[in-house]
């Protein structure tokens, strides 16, 4: 069974395709056969595609895109990159017919949404309903289903896959804000995000440690250029430091994390600083990058440490400070610890992040092994033998987790077909798929 993953971010365009048997899923994930992604900010004016395939040559190719911001000059280009699959040297699949789901990130399900659920008109409307609380993510993930849909037809099912539904159910004490009860009747309440990569780390993570999920007490930081901690009992996520948005919480590439909501009140008040000012400042202009001055990436901002950069260190020390004190709030919810898990691109790479968060939580016996926190660990405990909490690095899937539950939903959905098939495709819900 070939399933292709879309994942739409809001400045790249991932995409891959795994060939999986329809008897069983692997234990490990398996290398997808296909790869390509799309930056939209590499050059001005140029889209950089890049394909990987087990069957060819890579390709490297700058798209002309005069304005990426335009949504019919995107979908061309990724056409184009899909169309890569079954032409070209990179050609892995002999047609579209070949592959037999399509699994998309979606960042945003709102409440409607505790579980992955098959496309349909419905769940597109939904979507696109949504597309207030996550304008960056949810226009480009449903224009994803579109271009799958317009490639290979009706009949191929594709499934959402939502960043919000590992947090779905919070307790409500941690998903309330103490904002007037109204908020409530609004909407606005804590989704929390990154659910993908938190629920697959959680898992992978059992695995390693050969217990089950269930009896686990367990603190994923997924810390990329976005980074979101979860408190996590009984396999589900109970708490979260991303809230209504993606802003909330941690200090983050650019992104400022929480902070002091009279800010916003006296820039726009005193300041005279707009709306749209107020988002960019947020987005863009804070975390490591607006506190340096420099990067938003962590590896520069190192970098400029060694050189006795003043303003990298400050914002290494917050960043820093923030996990800490983020940990120490997930630690309260869970009321105990058995294994604290990094992932993404900061929690996989960076040995010094690593140290300094798990500094602070020698008092609960947590002991990192710090040469095994050197040497590079992919999917491996790097606590010492001693170490009364275990202290793991997990590389993220965010994609195998997608396809994966993709093939859960398709064999969950074989076993039901009799009787019920005609529900879908029809632009009704599917009463099977849709919780
Ligand atoms: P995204 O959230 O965009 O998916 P990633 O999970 O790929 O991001 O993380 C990207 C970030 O990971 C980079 O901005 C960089 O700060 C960090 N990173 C990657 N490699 C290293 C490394 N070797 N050391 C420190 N940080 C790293």
């Amino acid at each position: 069974m070939n399933i292709l993953v879309l994942n739409a971010g809001s400045s790249s365009q991932k995409s891959c395709l795994y060939s999986l048997s329809a008897a069983q899923l692997p234990d490990v994930p398996p290398e997808p056969r296909w790869e390509g992604a799309i930056d939209w900010t590499d050059r001005p004016g140029k889209a950089r595609l890049s394909v990987k395939s087990s069957a060819g040559k890579p390709l490297e190719k700058m798209l002309p895109c005069e304005d990426a911001s335009n949504s019919a000059t995107r979908s061309d280009i990724t056409r184009y990159l899909l169309e890569t699959l079954w032409q070209g040297e990179t050609k892995t699949i002999a047609s579209p017919t070949d592959i037999h789901a399509v699994g998309h990130r979606v960042v945003h399900g709102g409440q409607t949404y505790s579980e992955a659920v098959r496309v349909n008109r419905t769940v597109k409307a939904t979507i696109r309903a949504l597309i207030p609380l996550a304008p960056a993510h949810n226009p480009a993930n449903l224009a994803g289903i579109e271009i799958a849909e317009a490639l290979l037809g009706p009949d191929t099912p594709q499934f959402a896959v939502f960043d919000t539904a590992f947090h779905s159910h919070l307790p409500k004490a941690a998903a309330v804000y103490p904002g007037p009860y109204e908020w409530l009747d609004w909407g606005i309440r804590r989704y929390g995000f990154h659910g993908i990569s938190h629920e697959y780390v959680a898992y992978r993570a059992a695995a390693l440690l050969g217990r089950s999920l269930a009896e686990l007490k367990l603190i994923t930081c997924h810390l990329g250029n976005g980074c979101s901690l979860a408190a996590i009992r009984n396999g589900r996520s109970i708490d979260t430091t991303m809230g209504f948005t993606p802003l909330e919480g941690l200090m983050m590439g650019s992104r400022s994390g929480s902070v002091d909501p009279g800010i916003l009140l006296y820039l726009m008040r005193d300041r005279g600083i707009s709306p749209d000012e107020l988002d960019m400042m947020l987005h863009q202009q804070s975390g490591l990058k607006g506190l340096s001055g420099i990067s938003n990436d962590l590896r520069t901002i190192q970098k400029a440490i060694s050189e006795r950069n003043e303003r990298a260190k400050l914002a290494f020390d917050v960043y820093i400070h923030r996990i800490r004190t983020g940990i120490g709030a997930m630690l309260a919810s869970l009321d105990g610890l058995d294994a604290l898990i990094f992932t993404a691109g900061v929690g996989e790479n960076s040995a010094e992040v690593r140290a300094n968060v798990c500094q602070a939580f020698r008092f609960l016996n947590l002991e990192l092994d710090s040469q095994l926190n050197c040497s590079r660990p992919r999917d491996l405990d790097i606590a010492t033998s001693e170490s009364q909490v275990r202290i793991l690095v997990v590389q993220t899937q965010e994609d195998w987790q997608i396809a994966s539950t993709c093939w859960r939903k398709i064999n969950q959905r074989e076993k039901y077909r009799l009787g019920s098939a005609s529900a879908v495709g029809n632009g009704d819900v599917d009463p099977l798929l849709v919780k």
